[in-house]
């Protein structure tokens, strides 16, 4: 089976503190990832660097078979222009803890307001896969509202719809539901794992074990910058090999 995303001994330093060390992952194609750890343990420099919001230091990422942010030049990687960047990050969907909608445009504006900018759709075609996007995760009756007048767990679903309205060969969630009032959680929970159930690549990083046992092909566990862990929930999660693992999930648990 194809990978969907390759990473391939992934290594970055901010000055002398190394936060990602030696990491490797592969998502094939229609899979979930589910990565947990400690905070501060490299998660979202992990999810960064996938889409090269962060530059590596060694190692390489590919999404599609394609390497992103750089090019191999007599055997050497050396960084692409931006331009390219920006195209490969649109192959990339990306939902952040904090939703990042654009203030001063409605629900449906953001979702069609990438693939209107970048040519992929006419704005109609736009607006109009827009609605049935707002549509499918619940928010037919929210189109014109400005992201001040939604809930946090209403605005998370719009910043899903967003992410997949550039068609993109992967979805990267950083802790999705942690900016949300407890009972705002389970919408949120329900829209990731109809995406995960209609076969859409997703990588998520999670503090919710459950939904990580659930939702998750692969459960990978990250602490000081390494892969301590990773295998199916039933293993990871239920029969954790490696100490620092099951320390991990007895203190979140
Ligand atoms: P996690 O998402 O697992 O909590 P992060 O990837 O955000 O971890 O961070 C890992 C480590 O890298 C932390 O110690 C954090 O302080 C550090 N770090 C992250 N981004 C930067 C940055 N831009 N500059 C310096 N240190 C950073
Ligand atoms: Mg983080």
């Amino acid at each position: 089976m194809s990978a969907a995303v390759e990473v391939v001994r992934a290594s970055k330093s901010f000055g002398d503190r190394r936060v990602l060390d030696d990491v490797s992952l592969s998502v094939p194609a229609g899979r979930v990832v589910a990565i947990i750890g400690p905070s501060g343990s490299g998660k979202s420099t992990l999810l960064r660097a996938v889409n090269h919001l962060e530059e590596l230091d060694g190692g390489h990422v590919e999404v599609g078979g394609e390497l992103v942010g750089v090019r191999r030049h007599r055997g050497v990687l050396r960084e692409v222009a931006e331009p390219v960047v920006l195209r490969q990050r649109r192959r990339i969907g990306f939902v952040f803890q904090s939703f990042n909608l654009f203030g001063h445009l409605t629900a449906l504006e953001n979702v069609a307001a990438a693939p209107a900018a970048t040519g992929l759709l006419s704005r109609a075609e736009a607006r109009q896969r827009a609605a049935a996007l707002l549509a499918r995760v619940g928010l037919a009756a929210h189109t014109g509202a400005y992201p001040r007048q939604l809930s946090g767990g209403q605005a998370q679903r719009v910043a899903i719809a967003r992410a997949l309205a550039m068609d993109p060969e992967v979805i990267l969630f950083d802790e999705p539901t942690s900016a949300l009032d407890p009972e705002l959680v389970g919408e949120v929970l329900e829209v990731i794992r109809d995406l995960a159930a209609s076969g859409t690549t997703l990588v998520i990083v999670t503090h919710e074990i459950a939904f990580a046992r659930e939702v998750a092909d692969t459960v990978v566990f990250l602490d000081a910058g390494r892969v301590v862990e990773s295998g199916p929930p039933s293993a990871v999660l239920d029969a954790p090999q490696h100490p620092r693992t099951r320390d991990f999930l007895r203190r979140v648990r």
